[in-house]
């Protein structure tokens, strides 16, 4: 199976756009140490000709157009075979209104998630005919038609921030998804928003030959303490990389390949000489970055 990572970033990318922290201002002035990144989405092929995509992120188009693997074939031709969404946030579904120049693909995703592209007019654009969407369950594979097979895992989360008026019991019953994609033999687990990383998340992510995990953000409470924001990761949705619950932690004994994708501009393991990027590496894991390509075998 073929990885590509078309974005690496948390919701806002880095540099956000509206952000001048230490980081961001590191990246926008072209510090070499603190390579630019964009909205989370990973790609994933049997065959190198057909792909899907997990997640829609705002920045398909420019991701479309950095990569070649995601190049047009032919005149009026995509090799963006699927996508599955993991995550109705704005940041995981909006890619979507970038694919709507009448080219045939699948979306997979569950019906919540449906739902919510089915009441906003403006995922109208994407005519059915073409746009073929497919309901999927929680823990029940699903054949994508292209080599692929992919199965929705629940994960700890939280609903999307503007459904959060719903008032808080709904909020703490939230779940979010990762997509496990099996292709060749191999196994690849793609969860890019995870509250914690309980036993049975542990369970869900066995015999994943690579991980991409949730790496927003370094510290719980990392956005309190830079002043971006007052909320903890755990509140947003997110587990910490570092501290006794932390991924590092809890994945400490994952034996395939784990990478971080989804991190916040606020992440200081972004920055290629901090001692968190140094302590990231040294227990095994790597940071993603865009344009990450590999083949398992
Ligand atoms: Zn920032």
């Amino acid at each position: 199976m073929k990885c590509l990572v078309l974005g690496s970033a948390a919701g806002g990318g880095f540099p956000q756009w509206n952000c001048a922290c230490r980081l961001c201002a590191l990246a926008r002035a072209g510090d070499k140490r603190a390579r630019p990144r964009s909205q989370a989405s990973v790609a994933l092929s049997a065959d190198g000709e057909n792909w899907l995509l997990v997640g829609a992120s705002p920045d398909l188009r420019q991701q479309i157009l950095a990569n070649r693997e995601m190049a047009p074939r032919a005149a009026r031709h995509t090799p963006i075979a699927g996508v599955v969404l993991v995550s109705a946030d704005v940041d995981g579904i909006a890619g979507l209104l970038v694919l709507r120049e009448q080219s045939p693909f699948k979306i997979f995703a569950p019906d919540s998630t449906l739902r919510i592209l089915q009441e906003n007019r403006l995922f109208a654009s994407l005519d059915p005919s073409l746009v073929v969407r497919v309901p999927i369950a929680a823990g029940v594979p699903v054949e994508t038609g292209f080599g692929l097979t992919l199965t929705l895992l629940g994960m700890p989360g939280k609903i999307p921030l503007y459904h959060e008026d719903r008032g808080a019991a709904e909020a703490e019953a939230a779940v979010t998804y990762a997509a496990r994609v099996e292709g060749g033999g191999r196994t690849v687990v793609v969860a890019p928003a995870c509250a914690e990383v309980t036993d049975d998340v542990l369970e869900k992510l066995r015999g994943a030959d690579v991980l991409f995990f949730d790496g927003t953000l370094f510290a719980d409470d990392e956005m309190i303490t830079a002043g971006l924001s007052g909320k903890t990761g755990r509140r947003m949705g997110h587990v910490s990389v570092s501290g006794p619950d932390g991924s590092l932690a809890r994945l400490a004994a994952h034996p395939g390949r784990r990478i971080y994708v989804h991190i916040n501009n606020s992440n200081p393991m972004l920055l290629e000489d901090s001692a968190e990027r140094a302590m990231v590496n040294a227990a095994g894991f790597e940071v993603g970055y865009d344009g990450m390509s590999f083949e398992i075998k």
